[in-house]
């Protein structure tokens, strides 16, 4: 423990992203290039385009990816899910999950370095805007630490008005995912005060796009995200890591250690220089660490110009930096959420094979369930929901099983459209004979649903009719 300037006890090692007065230091990571930075340069603008215009690509008539939580309206790639999709929902998440948990066992935080939306955004997008306005890495440090000035002033607006427009830009491809595109394209053509809610969605996200990607970057991995912090509970010491050849490289370059004795580390911080975390690998597994590549090619530079074998930093497991071999990758963990994986996939694959083209629920009437009439009828009120799952139109008529009972509708059979959603009154009315005496009776509504292709289905719904006990 040490004391910063207000006198407090500050550990020794710390976050290389908080000063010893714990306040933020902003890491301007070093530029590098080599195999990796090249292939996650291609990996990174596939992702953002991906990103960006899923929500504006049509499939099957629908946006690629909807995520309408408060219409309970979920589509992927064509297949439209409603809330009593719920199993299809929960298999495909769970599925997810676990897929993501088996990745990490093997192949270690290479969600974090190739695929996350954090990462992509920042390397690929943020900090190149930031490089154009301000300059290099060394240009950024310097202008960081000095006063204020005229020209900082100018720099510094440049650059957070272009991270501003550019995450506003973003904000409505996200928005989209979540209200739908059409509602966005409506919303941009109308005025803010006509669709209140959305506006301000989109300009708080606007906001917390600015703020993430253009300020708090590593923070949020190290600090926020919840991934980060259990993938360490995920791996072990055969997961896939970028890690630091220790027994090739130490004892690194020291004037206190003998020029034969010096291993391959020649001490240059080209590895913690480039790190967008600020972190150091030659401590070890860590953290904070992102697995970007970024230390592997500018090690791997290094290596070159000093005339020594590449990869004294590379992808490898903590177990073949230890034995010095190949080792296989799976473990009893890789096994246990590849297992888990499969078994959520197949649960997903019979819930959809199990789908019926139609849905249908009859919801009785609370404040009024039956009410009787003159002539000795007896009424039931219920609201009928129908949805057609099938893009393509159909009829659905409604019978019911008990002699005297008359289905009263709007009409009978209803149109449905493809993919509607159908909410409507539905009575039903039968003389009081039909209770034989009882408050009650089981009967079955049958609903036999046809599509213009010829497709037939049949849903039989038990409800009970009700009546008075007095109702002879
Ligand atoms: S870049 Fe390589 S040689 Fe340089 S300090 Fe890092 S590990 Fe050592
Ligand atoms: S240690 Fe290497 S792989 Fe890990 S975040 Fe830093 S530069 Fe990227």
């Amino acid at each position: 423990m040490s004391q910063n300037k207000k006198g407090f006890e500050v550990p020794k090692d710390r976050l290389a992203s908080v000063d010893a007065a714990g306040s933020r230091v902003f890491i301007h990571p070093a530029a590098v290039k080599g195999f990796f930075s090249r292939w996650r340069k291609g990996v990174h603008w596939v992702l953002l385009i991906l990103f960006l215009a899923l929500p504006w690509i049509q499939i099957g008539g629908h946006q690629a990816i909807l995520l309408d939580i408060p219409n309970r309206n979920f589509v992927f790639f064509g297949l439209r899910l409603f809330s009593h999709d719920a199993p299809i929902l929960f298999f495909l998440f769970a599925a997810l999950t676990l897929g993501l948990a088996f990745v990490t066992a093997i192949w270690g935080r290479v969600w974090c370095g190739w695929g996350c939306p954090q990462t992509v955004f920042v390397d690929s997008f943020f900090r190149k805007i930031e490089e154009w306005v301000e300059g290099g890495y060394l240009e950024r440090r310097k202008l960081d630490a000095q006063d204020m000035d005229l020209r900082k002033l100018r720099l510094k607006t440049i650059k957070w008005s272009l991270f501003l427009l550019f995450s506003f830009l973003i904000s409505h491809s996200f928005a989209a995912y979540f209200v739908g595109r059409e509602e966005i394209l409506q919303m941009v053509q109308a005025s803010p005060a006509e669709n209140p809610g959305v506006f301000a969605f989109v300009m708080f996200m606007t906001a917390i796009v600015a703020f993430d990607f253009g300020w708090f970057r590593e923070q949020f991995c190290i600090i926020v995200c919840p991934y980060g912090r259990i993938q360490s509970a995920l791996m072990d010491n055969r997961s896939l890591a970028v890690l630091y050849d220790y027994k090739r490289g130490e004892p690194r370059k020291a004037p206190e250690v003998p020029a034969e004795k010096q291993g391959d580390c020649v001490s240059c911080f080209r590895c913690v220089n480039v790190c967008p975390t600020g972190i150091d690998i030659r401590r070890g597994i860590q953290m904070e660490c992102i697995a970007c590549t970024a230390c592997i090619d500018a090690c791997d530079e290094i290596m070159e110009k000093v005339g020594k074998p590449k990869g004294l930093i590379r992808y490898a497991s903590e177990k073949e930096i230890e034995s010095g071999e190949r080792t296989s990758r799976f473990g009893k963990r890789g096994f246990i959420y590849g297992a888990a994986t499969v078994v959520m996939l197949l649960g997903l694959t019979w819930v959809l094979s199990q789908r019926k083209p139609f849905y249908a629920a009859l919801i009785r009437s609370i404040e009024a369930p039956y009410e009787n009439l003159a002539e000795d009828l007896v009424l039931n009120r219920f609201r009928i929901h129908l949805k057609n799952h099938r893009p393509e139109a159909a009829e659905v008529r409604v019978a019911v099983n008990v002699e005297g009972v008359e289905v009263i509708m709007a009409a009978n059979p209803l149109k449905l459209s493809g993919e509607q959603d159908f909410h409507q009154p539905l009575l039903l009315r039968f003389p009081s004979t039909v209770l034989a005496g009882q408050r009650q009776r089981p009967i079955e509504v049958q609903l036999t649903y046809k599509t213009e292709s010829g497709l037939e289905h049949l849903v039989v719904k038990p409800i009970a009719l009700l009546g008075s006990a007095t109702a002879p």
